[in-house]
Parts: C-alpha cells; structure tokens; sequence
C-alpha cells in the first residue's frame, strides 16, 4: 500500500493555490484521525457531502474548523446540519433556501449559501440554469429569508479528460457568477464566491477564475466506498 502523508500532500496543493484563492478539504469517507492530521498542517476548511457523516465527525472535532457542505442537500436533513456548516455549497432549489432559512433562524446562526448551477454537459448532475438562479435570488428578495447571505455559485465540470471542454464549463459558470452579480448584487453583499475545482482540475479552474476549490482525493488519497 502507498504511504500516505497528509501534510505533504496538503503543502503541495497549497503551492498551487493562490493566496486569494479557498481551498476545501474534502473530507468525505475519511476518519476523523485524518482530518485531525490535516488540521494540525493549518487546514481550517473541510466539506463533507453527507448530513448524516458530517454530524458524526464535526462535534469530534475543533470548533475553529469551518465545515462546507458539498453534496446534495435533502430538505429533512437541512436542520440536522445546521449548527455546525458554515457554508452550503449546493443550493439547487427556493424550498431549500426557504428550509435553511427556517432553521438558521432557529438556530440564531447565518449560514453562507452558495447556489448550484448546471455547467456539465451530462445528465446526472444537481443544478439550476441561469434563469432559475435569477428567479431563486428574485423570490429569495421578495420573501425577504431572513439569516442567509448568499455568497455565490457552485458548480461542477464534465466528468472527462477533455480540457478544454471542462475550461469552457468553468468559463460559463464564471459567466453566470457575473450575470447574476451585476443584476443582483452590489460590492458590500459579499457575492464573491466561485467555488470550482476538484483533485483533477483544480489548477484549470483557477485560471478560469475559480475562487475556492474542493480538493478531496489529492489531499486524503483515493476514496472507498463500503
Ligand atoms: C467528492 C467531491 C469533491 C472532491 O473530489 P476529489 O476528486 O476527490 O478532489 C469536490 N466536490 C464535490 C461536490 C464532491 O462531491
């Protein structure tokens, strides 16, 4: 079996990393022990993409960590999550929205959302189109949620070793982040996230303006699933 060294690995994508650019951990499938590694090597951001994994590994961990949920989120788990995420990464509908609202109230917490776009040219991804993403934010303002700050998009590449098929993806993305941008927001909103990028194409997305990638198999190794 291969040595794994978690900090070395971590110091390698972070050289790749700009300093304005996040970098999530993803953690998902690995144990606590190993997240408690990366965590002594400086890592802060970890996502996971389960309700169920997240809320038994963040109370077994540091409460300065800032916990990203990356997966898709069924309403009926949202409350569950909602005293430890710090940032939800994969809003794809306004009754998800309207949950998290709900319970961030509840909770007196202010959950960061990021909404999900449609970028991959394959069927089986979650996601909204752009015009969905302006008709969210528009009943987002009009119901006035209260305890959301929606920070930006999210969204993920083709599965593929096509680049320049996944560059014109991360492209349209950050098109889409600047549409919304500009008819939505103002510079003291904090809509300022474009979180794009995996273990394979972390560096493409960076130059196509990716500002928080989640990196998971290149930090943590290769996944198995039970
Ligand atoms: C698992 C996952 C990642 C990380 O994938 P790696 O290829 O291991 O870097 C990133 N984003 C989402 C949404 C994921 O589910």
């Amino acid at each position: 079996m291969q040595e794994l060294n978690i900090k070395a690995n971590l110091q390698s994508v972070m050289t790749n990393i700009p300093d304005d650019v996040d970098l999530v951990a993803v953690s998902k499938t690995h144990p606590v022990e190993m997240i408690k590694e990366a965590y002594q090597a400086g890592q802060r951001k970890f996502g996971e993409n389960k309700a169920q994994e997240l809320i038994l590994k963040a109370p077994q961990l540091p409460n300065d960590i800032e916990w990203h949920f990356i997966g898709h989120l069924q309403t009926n788990k949202v409350r569950q999550i909602i005293p430890w995420v710090h940032l939800i990464h994969s809003v794809d509908s306004f009754k998800l929205l309207q949950e998290i609202s709900k319970e961030a109230v509840k909770a007196n917490r202010t959950i960061g959302c990021l909404l999900q776009l449609y970028i991959a040219s394959e069927e089986t991804k979650f996601g909204l189109d752009l015009k969905e993403a302006q008709e969210l934010i528009s009943l987002f303002r009009s119901d006035r949620l209260e305890n959301i700050v929606i920070r930006g998009v999210m969204g993920m590449a083709t599965n593929t070793d096509d680049e320049e098929l996944i560059a014109t993806e991360f492209k349209s993305l950050k098109g889409y982040f600047n549409v919304l941008k500009t008819e939505f927001f103002s510079e003291g909103d904090q809509f300022n996230t474009i979180s794009m990028g995996m273990s394979s194409d972390y560096k493409l997305a960076i130059e196509c303006g990716s500002t928080m990638v989640r990196v998971g198999s290149m930090i943590f190794g290769e996944r198995t699933y039970l």
